[in-house]
Parts: structure tokens; sequence; C-alpha cells
């Protein structure tokens, strides 16, 4: 074993971390022996859930050609698709490469089951951000208010907890969908559990049961042993180049729930009269199949990763959200840095322990859409893949980086190291 901890230790030393920084990850690591246990028994059952939809569902060589064309009768993206119903346990599922992301997989969820005169409505305060282009909050050419459909919210209480007055106010006559976002996203309120979206389902399916309830489980997806559809949720939607894709995804989008609601959105997806029978694959079977099945461990890894960071950082005195001690529901972990100059170095941390452009140095930039500065760390297989090791954070008090990600757990650990050593090396902090 010495030896072994001894070549680690030169290994790192040759990637230009120091002694310090290794003795301080060892020392935080040896109090998350039981976290770390918890998260691999939950990776372990997620593992056998999705093996048996695989197996359910007799996954076979042929699942793994493709199509092109109309791409009619596409038996590996139709068995996909049972496969995803099955681990969601839900009636049917949309799982496309044709859907781009997280963001249009809401969008074709929503504006496939929502008609003119009808309301949205979300309980839990402001959705994310790209949400309200969709809906029209921000003013978007398509919007959903464009087409007459209205939207309300109801605010969290400042504790986070529902506000069930207001929910109940706030459902009308109109309202035929309610949108739930699992993970806080960038937001500071804390990602929901299972268990309390299912709270949540419950007392709007009691004031008015014909409601649709759709969850964007984006992040969230694996990290607990139940999805929101165990919970209750019509509609579940999330990216394939976040959690589900496995980090082998390359792109795509999943919408699953009930027959009819996953229908309607098929039918925005194509075409009214198309629905699911549409849409080539043009070679993606296998690693949307692949990356399902590699989910639950990536998704571990991610969570490792995360709750590392938080005891690593929160050792230094910075606040992590969540702590390292709260349990999780999502792979996001945010740290507030305090100074700009952290906010970068640690952006260059993560880029330069990535095996892919760990040469390059990420700057801070004018990100359309933001009112200021942006930097960013990815050094991705895919561009943009959030499931892998990636860092981001606007340049403005309190300078809080947001980061997930990580397909291997040793991964993420050196990332992490390389974060610190950044700020170490630029002596801010000793
Ligand atoms: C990532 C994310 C989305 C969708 O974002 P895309 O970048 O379009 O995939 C939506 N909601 C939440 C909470 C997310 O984290």
């Amino acid at each position: 074993m010495e030896n072994i901890d001894n070549n680690i230790y030169n290994m790192y030393k040759k990637l230009g971390i120091s002694e310090r920084v290794v003795d301080m990850a060892g020392e935080i690591l040896s109090e998350l022996d039981h976290r770390f246990a918890e998260i691999d028994k939950v990776a372990e059952y997620n593992q056998m859930k999705v093996i048996m939809a695989m197996q359910k569902n007799r996954v076979s060589e042929a699942h793994l050609g493709t199509s092109t064309g109309y791409g009619y009768n596409d038996i590996g993206r139709d068995t996909l698709e049972s496969v995803y119903a099955d681990v969601f346990h839900t009636e049917s599922a949309l799982v496309r490469s044709q859907i781009t992301c997280g963001t249009h997989a809401l969008t074709v969820a929503l504006a496939g089951n929502l008609r003119p005169g009808d309301e949205l409505f979300s309980p839990v305060g402001m959705p994310y951000d790209t949400l309200q282009g969709i809906i029209g909050i921000r003013k978007e050419p398509g919007s959903l208010a464009e087409y007459g459909i209205t939207y309300s919210q109801a605010e969290l209480k400042p504790d986070g907890s529902f506000d069930y007055d207001a929910i109940r106010a706030g459902i009308n006559g109109r309202t035929k969908l309610v949108t739930i976002q699992r993970s806080k996203g960038y937001a500071s309120r804390p990602t929901l559990s299972v268990e309390r979206i299912g709270e949540l389902i419950a007392f709007v399916k009691s004031v008015k049961p014909d409601v649709i309830c759709m969850v964007d489980n984006c992040y969230g997806e694996f990290v607990e042993t139940s999805e929101p559809s165990d919970a209750g949720a019509d509609l579940v939607v999330g990216s394939l180049i976040k959690n589900p894709g496995g980090g082998l995804a390359r792109t795509g989008g999943y919408i699953c729930g009930k027959k009819e609601y996953v229908e309607n959105a098929a039918c925005r997806l194509t075409a009214p009269g198309l629905g699911k029978e549409l849409g080539a694959s043009l070679g993606v079977n296998p690693s949307f199949f692949q990356g399902l099945f590699m989910a639950p461990t990536v998704t571990a890894a991610a969570l490792k990763g995360a709750i590392f960071a938080a005891g690593l950082y929160e050792r230094l005195g910075f606040k992590a959200v969540p702590d390292s001690k709260e349990p999780r529901y999502d792979i996001i972990q945010a740290v507030e840095l305090g100074k700009p100059e952290y906010l970068t170095a640690f952006c260059k941390g993560i880029q330069a322990a990535s095996p892919v452009d760990s040469h390059v140095t990420p700057e801070p930039w004018d990100m359309p859409g933001y009112d200021s500065k942006v930097i960013m760390a990815a050094g991705t297989f895919v561009s943009g893949a959030s499931i892998e090791l990636s860092a981001d954070g606007p340049l403005r008090p309190p300078y809080t980086v947001f980061f997930q990600g990580g397909l291997t757990w040793a991964h993420a650990k050196f990332g992490i190291m390389m974060s610190l050593q950044k700020l170490m090396e630029a002596e801010f902090l000793f």
C-alpha cells in the first residue's frame, strides 16, 4: 500500500500538485468514507435498475444498429425508449438525438402539451434562465406567451419550504401544467429531493387532479434511488449531456411520462400525425444505451467530487452550498470564493486538469445574456457536456463558482486538487 501511495504521490507531483494539497485532500477524504459508501450503494441500486430494464427489453446487438432517412421501424431507438420508460417507471419515453439540449426537451414537453388559453404554473419560484425565454418571461420570438399561453408562479418561503396557500391560490381553471424544477440550477434555493417533489405533486393534485405535473429533472437523475416519476410526476424531462447520457451521449434529451403526454411532445418534436414513428437515429443508439448503462456510476463519481470539494473548501473557510454534510439531490456544487482572482484561479485549475484542452487558459468574457463577465472551464470530450468536470461563474460578488461533473472519481479528485493548487500558486491563500 505504502508503495502505491508513494507512486500516486509522485504522479501528482509530476502533474503539478504539491505535497501540501495531496495531504489536505487525504485528510478531508478520511472523513468522507461514510458518505462515499452511501453514494456507492445508490449507484449499485441504480445500476441494477438499469440492467434490469435492459434485460427485460431484451436489448440485443441488433439494437445497436442505425437508421437513416425517415427512420421508420428503428428497433434500437424504440427499444431504448422502452428501456428509459422502465428505468423511470413511466408508460412511455421519447429519447432522441433530435432533442438539442435540456432547454429544447423542456420546450417540446411544454409546447406539445399546452394550448392557447392554458396557463402554466411554477410552484417553486422562478425557473431556470433558459426556461424564462421559452415561457416568455423574457421576451423571445416563439415563446409560449406569443401563443396565448399565460404563466404564473408561487415563490418558495424564505426558509425554502413550499407556500401552500400561494400554490392553492395560484392554480385556477386554466392551469393545465405545473412545472417543478428539481435542481436549484444557479439559484440560491435548495435542490428538491424526490420525496419533497412527491409531497408537492400530491398537494397540487389535491387542488386540481387533472393538472399535468412536469419535473425538470436536469442534474438529478440517479442521485437518489427513485426519480420524480416514482413520486407522481406525469412527465420528467432532461438532457443527455448531463447525468443520464453517462458521458457517452454526444447530444440529445429525454421526456418520460404518461403515454398521452409523451405522444403530444413527440408530435411537437416531429409533426402532428408523425409522433414517435419518425426520426433517424444516425448511429447514436450504441452511445445512448451504453451511456445509460454508465450513468449510475458516472453520477456517483460526480457526487463524490462535489462532496470532496465542499469539504476541502470549507476547511479553508469558504462557504460551500450545499455543505459537505448535507444530503445531495443533484450534482451541482457551489463555492463562494469571495474574490474574482480566486474564481479565475479555480477555473484555471479545473481546465489544467482536463483530458482535453488542458493547455488553454480560461479567461472571463462577455457572454450574451449575462450582465457581468463569465468565466468557464471545460476540457470536455463532448462540447459543453456538464456531466464532465466543468466549472463556471459570473464575475460578480460573491464570486461563486458553480461546478459539476466528473466522469470518474479519480479525475474529479484531481481536478479539484488542481483548483486548490492554482489558488495556492497565486499565493492567495497561504
Ligand atoms: C441544464 C439545465 C437545463 C437545460 O439546459 P441546457 O443547457 O439547455 O441543456 C434546464 N434546467 C436546469 C435546472 C438545468 O440545470
